[in-house]
């Protein structure tokens, strides 16, 4: 407590009492690591001697912010929690402390991360734009404080590199507070508190750019932005923009880029495309990402005698290695913090420059959002960073033409989305169906498509949300999501989970749109999936995290037809049943695994090829029949053989006249007979009588597991040998050769033939 006589905004104080009032309002409270922030009321206390009450008018969102959040544990410091993050901002001085001669209440000010306080060997030396007071804490990485000025719920919240702009109000020391022009804009100017003060000074102080330099700068987000535009403010004669997002490129060029290059369109490092562009290498070069591969790059690519590499970005995670004998022969490497300006000395010039119309900010702003907002604030950044990915998919320009193997890009996954590398896709017959089968009773789908829904992958990068899988987790992506919410997910009637039900109809994600990209038009997603592409996109619900050691050429048939058919099988037959199985594709010769798991008595094997006799012995076939050696229907020869029919029959096919056949193979008064086989095309007839007497008549989805939970169950019971997955791949082929492996399919070659990306 203290009764000093100081400024105050309060007109009928004369303070003769202590007056500050402890202000409550709104700020976005970061409660522990890796968590979205919540937007709280928070108790700011008084300003202390030297300290300074700011009503922040508007706060940038800076990916530094994003990284003490959600980079912690992953090589960056873990600060204090909880914390009220936000470093960008500008406002009104509220109310100051003892002591405090440089503002009032009522002026315009920028709060910064580095302080000036004019007095120090740092702040009187020309050679740096540090000041003593941080000089340690920013060694340390100290960059929370406890003795900051807020509560919450009744607790210290810690304060961020002494600003923490995410909040209505904050108490900042004055030497971390910098009077602007009365006139300023706040809303616009908060930027030259971090990102663009310090790409635009990096280029103008940090490199020193001169007039006719050839620049080269790698990251076009703010501050490579930023960058480029101190760059054309000195006076360079070429600015190369480099970014693996291409969409970059329009928005660069307003900043002054001369040229662009994407490395996603090269096949030899970046490096040697810019000193080959450049006849040996650039002048300049500004790492403005904070990435050390990206570093190694961007010196890499100075002119081997004289050029110079500025590093911008900040980064804690990994050390930066570069030959020491480039640095013999002549280039250089430095780096820039906050643009190298004396932050209270050069800012307000700043702000007027900008109020001038000598550098822009208006540009760099693409969305003004609340402060509950935040969390989404922190999305589209990190979208904006994550890149398109081009690689090989198989298309399908329109239904009956043969697939096309082109180049797509494939967008980063948005809010519960997952990427996936996939590294190998089984070809099923519903693939075929959904490309040759339209209009001849099948729904045609949306078209351009791609198709393919049994995969194994690893996981590339994940969208907002995400929590089950983490980029490197090997997955198998499924058709039938299990979102452990909704009324089906949480009955154990069903396997079916009504998540994203809709969208999956109309071949789109969530959003309505796909991730796909081909020739500058949108290729629809076939089952949420679409896994006949080297990278696709699906729903976090959809993907089943599977051990680390699977073969992800094998177990890629456990995500539609070996999970099918020996599902349909194990989840219904007793021990000593009597079953027939119809149709001894992949699916069928799963069945015939699942009714030997589930200690049959006799499996009859009934396909038309009588080639598959030999293989669905291997999977425990105890006879075999084909309806082609009778004349009588084949019904009537099941009945026969088993003295009255057969306790299970399993339709794997997906045609109606073996359904109804598989159906009267039935005991008459018992007898189960399960649809698997897929078919839009017809009805099937069966008659009333056989059901009144005891005939059962049943259908099975993906074997009635919950994909999700069992799917990894399953992957296992593979490695520990209990079933077979090897015996099913019988062609192993390219994606380029995958109309091949239609053909196959089709004409009986192949149980199975497995794509490997
Ligand atoms: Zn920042
Ligand atoms: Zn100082
Ligand atoms: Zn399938
Ligand atoms: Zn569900």
């Amino acid at each position: 407590m203290h009764l000093h006589t100081h400024h105050c905004l309060h007109e009928e104080c004369y303070c003769k009492i202590e007056h500050e009032e402890v202000i409550r309002c709104k700020a976005a409270v970061a409660w522990e690591p890796g968590k979205p922030l919540s937007v709280e009321e928070v108790e700011v206390s008084p300003p202390k001697e030297h300290e300074v009450r700011i009503k922040i008018a508007a706060s940038g969102v800076c990916h530094t912010d994003w990284t003490y959040l959600y980079d912690c544990e992953k090589g960056v410091k873990t600060l204090q929690f909880p914390l009220i993050l936000g470093h960008e901002a500008a406002g009104v001085v509220e109310s100051i402390g003892p002591g405090v001669t440089a503002v009032q209440p009522g002026d315009k000010v920028i709060p910064v991360v580095l302080p000036y306080c004019n007095k120090c060997e740092f702040c009187l030396s020309s050679k740096t734009n540090l000041c003593k007071r941080s000089w340690e804490k920013l060694q340390q990485g100290e960059l929370a404080n406890g003795t900051g000025c807020f509560t919450c719920r009744g607790q210290q919240v810690y304060q961020f590199a002494s600003v923490s702009t995410f909040s209505e109000y904050t108490v900042v020391p004055e030497y971390n507070v910098v009077k602007i022009h009365q006139d300023a804009l706040l809303d616009r100017v908060c930027l030259l508190g971090c990102g663009v003060a310090t790409g635009y000074g990096a280029a103008i102080n940090g490199g020193k750019v001169e007039r006719g330099s050839v620049c080269a700068v790698f990251g076009l987000g703010a501050i490579g932005l930023a960058a480029v535009m101190g760059c054309k403010a000195a006076g360079a004669s070429r600015i190369i923009g480099v970014d693996i997002n291409a969409e970059k490129h329009e928005i660069a060029k307003k900043f002054g880029v001369s040229e662009f290059v994407n490395p996603n369109d090269h096949s030899k490092p970046i490096q040697e495309v810019l000193v080959e562009m450049t006849s040996g290498g650039v002048d300049y070069s500004f790492e403005c990402v904070g990435n050390v591969t990206l570093m190694r790059a961007a010196f890499e690519s100075c002119n081997g005698a004289w050029g110079t590499c500025v590093i911008v970005g900040w980064t804690e995670k990994n050390l930066l290695s570069v030959s020491p004998k480039d640095l013999v022969l002549g280039r250089q490497l430095k780096g820039s913090f906050l643009g190298g300006w004396k932050s209270v000395c050069s800012l307000p010039k700043l702000v007027e420059a900008y109020m001038n119309g000598r550098i822009l900010l208006d540009e760099f702003v693409t969305h003004t959002l609340s402060l509950e907002e935040i969390n989404h604030a922190f999305e589209l950044m990190i979208s904006g960073k994550r890149s398109v990915i081009r690689c090989k998919a198989a298309v399908a320009w329109e239904p009956g033409k043969p697939l096309s193997v082109e180049i797509v890009e494939v967008a980063p996954p948005k809010d519960h989305e997952v990427r996936i590398k996939i590294a190998a896709s089984g070809v099923c017959h519903t693939d075929w169906m959904y490309l040759y089968d339209c209009e001849k009773g099948v729904k045609t789908l949306q078209f351009p498509l791609i198709l393919g829904h049994e995969a194994a992958g690893v996981v590339e990068s994940i969208g907002p949300g995400v929590t089950a899988v983490q980029p490197g987790d090997k997955v198998i992506p499924v058709v039938l999501p299990q979102c452990g919410e909704c009324e089906f997910c949480l009955s154990r009637k069903t396997n079916i989970c009504t998540k994203n039900w809709e969208t999956l109809q109309q071949c789109v994600l969530a959003d309505s749109t796909s991730r796909f990209n081909c020739r500058g038009q949108q290729v629809y997603q076939f089952a949420s999936l679409s896994t006949f592409s080297e990278y696709t996109v699906v729903p976090e619900y959809n993907v089943a995290k599977i051990h680390q050691d699977a073969p992800l050429d094998r177990v890629c048939l456990l995500g539609c037809g070996v999970a099918t058919g020996y599902g349909a099988a194990l989840n219904k037959v007793e021990h000593g049943s009597v079953c027939a199985v119809f149709g001894l594709g992949a699916v069928g010769l799963a069945a015939v695994m699942g009714c030997k798991a589930a200690g049959a008595s006799r499996i009859i094997g009934v396909d038309i090829n009588a080639e598959k006799h030999e293989i669905a012995k291997k999977f425990g076939v105890s006879e075999f029949v084909n309806p082609n050696d009778h004349s009588k229907p084949i019904q009537e020869v099941l009945v026969e053989m088993t003295s009255g029919g057969v306790d299970y029959s399993f339709e794997c096919v997906g045609n109606v006249t073996l359904m109804r056949a598989a159906f009267e193979s039935c005991n008459g008064a018992w007898g189960t007979c399960v649809i698997v086989g897929w078919t839009e095309k017809n009805l099937l007839s069966v008659s009333p009588k056989d059901l009144v007497l005891g005939r059962q008549l049943k259908g099975s989805f993906l074997g009635g597991w919950k994909s999700v939970c069992s799917l990894p169950k399953l992957v296992e019971d593979y490695m520990n040998g209990r079933i077979l997955l090897d015996e099913f791949v019988t062609h192993t082929l390219s994606l380029e050769e995958i109309n091949h492996a239609f053909e196959l399919m089709i004409s009986g070659k192949s149980i199975r033939s497995v794509i490997k990306m």
